[in-house]
C-alpha cells in the first residue's frame, strides 16, 4: 500500500546545495522521483533579518567558533510548519547530545506524515532552539562538521521505512535491527570463490531449512558481535 500524498522532508540548513546529493541515488531516490517521497532543503539565510542576513553570533560568555543564532531557526520552522497545519510534523534537531538514532526511532518517525530537520553548523545552535523542536536526535558518539549528514542518514533510513518506498516489504521487515537481531551472512554466485563455499542448505531449495538455517545464523552473529542487542527491552 502507498501512501495517498508523499511522505514530504523539509531540511532547515544553511547549505541547501548539499541536498539531495546521494538521496537522488538508488532506491530511495527513484521513490523520490515516482513522487512517493518529497524532499525540500530550506536556506536558514531566507529567514534572517538585516541586509546581511547573518545567521550566526559569537557564543556568549566567550570561546572559540560561532552559534546558529535563535531567532532564523525559529521562523524557518514555525513557516514550515505553517504550510501544512492540516498535516502530522514532526520536528527534529539534528545534534550529538540528541536521543541515539536506531531502527526504531527510524520506524518511530516514519509514522508521521512530514519531518522537518534542523541542521546545525559551527559550535551548534543557539540552546533556546531545543525548546522549538519535538525532539533531538544524535546519529552516533562522534561529532561531523554539520547536520546536512546526519540528516541525510535519518532520511534515508525513515524513507525505506515509508510504505512503497522498498519493492518488496519483507526486504524491510527482515533486515538488521528489525526484532533486534542483525541480518543472517548472504551470499550470491558463484557458489565457490577463491575456495570459499556457500553453505550447502542455501543450494539445497528447501525453503523451511533455509528458512531456520537463516534464523539460527542471525541469531549466532547477534550473540557473538551484539550481544547488547539480545538484552535490550525496548
Ligand atoms: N559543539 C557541538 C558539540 O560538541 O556537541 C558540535 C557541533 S557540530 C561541529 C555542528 C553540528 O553538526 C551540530 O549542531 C549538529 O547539528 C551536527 N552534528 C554533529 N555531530 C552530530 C551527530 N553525531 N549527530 C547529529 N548531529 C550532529
Amino acid at each position: 500500500m502507498t501512501r495517498a500524498v508523499p511522505y514530504e522532508f523539509v531540511v532547515v540548513t544553511i547549505f541547501p546545495g548539499m541536498f539531495p546529493g546521494p538521496l537522488e541515488s538508488g532506491v530511495v531516490g527513484r521513490a523520490f522521483a515516482r513522487g512517493e517521497l518529497a524532499l525540500r532543503a530550506v536556506d536558514l539565510r531566507g529567514f534572517a533579518s538585516g541586509s546581511y542576513r547573518q545567521v550566526d553570533d559569537a557564543p556568549f560568555g566567550g570561546g572559540a567558533g560561532m552559534v546558529l543564532m535563535a531567532e532564523p531557526i525559529y521562523r524557518a520552522v514555525e513557516a514550515a510548519r505553517a504550510e501544512r497545519p492540516e498535516a502530522r510534523t514532526r520536528v527534529v534537531l539534528l545534534d550529538p547530545a540528541g536521543r541515539p538514532f536506531t531502527q526504531q526511532v527510524a520506524r518511530e518517525l516514519a509514522g508521521w506524515d512530514r519531518l522537518v530537520l534542523v541542521c546545525g553548523r559551527y559550535e551548534g545552535v543557539d540552546d533556546r532552539v531545543r525548546a522549538l523542536v519535538d525532539e533531538e536526535v544524535s546519529i552516533g558518539d562522534y561529532v561531523v562538521s554539520g547536520g546536512e549528514l546526519p540528516a541525510m542518514v535519518v532520511i534515508d533510513a525513515v524513507a525505506r521505512l515509508v510504505p512503497g518506498v522498498v519493492g518488496e516489504p519483507e526486504s524491510v521487515v527482515r533486515e538488521s535491527f528489525e526484532e533486534r537481531l542483525l541480518d543472517h551472512p548472504q551470499y550470491t554466485r558463484p557458489a565457490e570463490f577463491r575456495g570459499m563455499t556457500v553453505p550447502e542448505v542455501l543450494l539445497s531449495g528447501h525453503h523451511a531449512d533455509i528458512e531456520s538455517w537463516r534464523r539460527r545464523m542471525a541469531l549466532e552473529r547477534t550473540r557473538e558481535r551484539r550481544p547488547d542487542l539480545l538484552h535490550e527491552t525496548t
